[in-house]
């Protein structure tokens, strides 16, 4: 039995190891934006605090101003988003565009 018979097996494990290496990083990488992409509810305590509407044209709130809304606000993280985005009043959650929230600050 030669040395090279003996090393298949570890070559094996060694191979395994490096897929792992490579699959762990990768899938967390397809899983976060996932994640980070929850979308508030109405019905959210946090977002019950601060009046959010998924539609600003329900909001009956003394400080909001007509074309206020998410899309147009500062704390809408991506611009680009269209129908759904990132909001740091609510950790990152997405908030419609359309809505509102007594969080509302202008886009610098
Ligand atoms: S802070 Fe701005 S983007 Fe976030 S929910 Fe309120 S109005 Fe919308």
């Amino acid at each position: 039995m030669g040395k090279e018979v003996l090393d298949r097996p570890r070559r094996r494990v060694l191979r395994m190891g490096a897929a792992t290496i490579i699959a762990v990083p990768a899938a967390a990488l397809i899983v976060a934006p996932l994640m980070a992409a929850e979308r508030i509810s109405e019905d959210d305590p946090q977002a019950k605090a601060l009046h959010y509407r998924h539609d600003a044209a329900d909001v009956d709130h003394e400080s909001y101003e007509e074309g206020q809304n998410c899309a147009n606000c500062g704390l809408f993280t991506d611009p680009e988003a269209e129908e759904w985005g990132p909001c740091e009043a609510f950790g990152g959650k997405h908030v419609a565009a359309e809505g509102w929230c007594n969080a509302w600050v202008p886009r610098a």
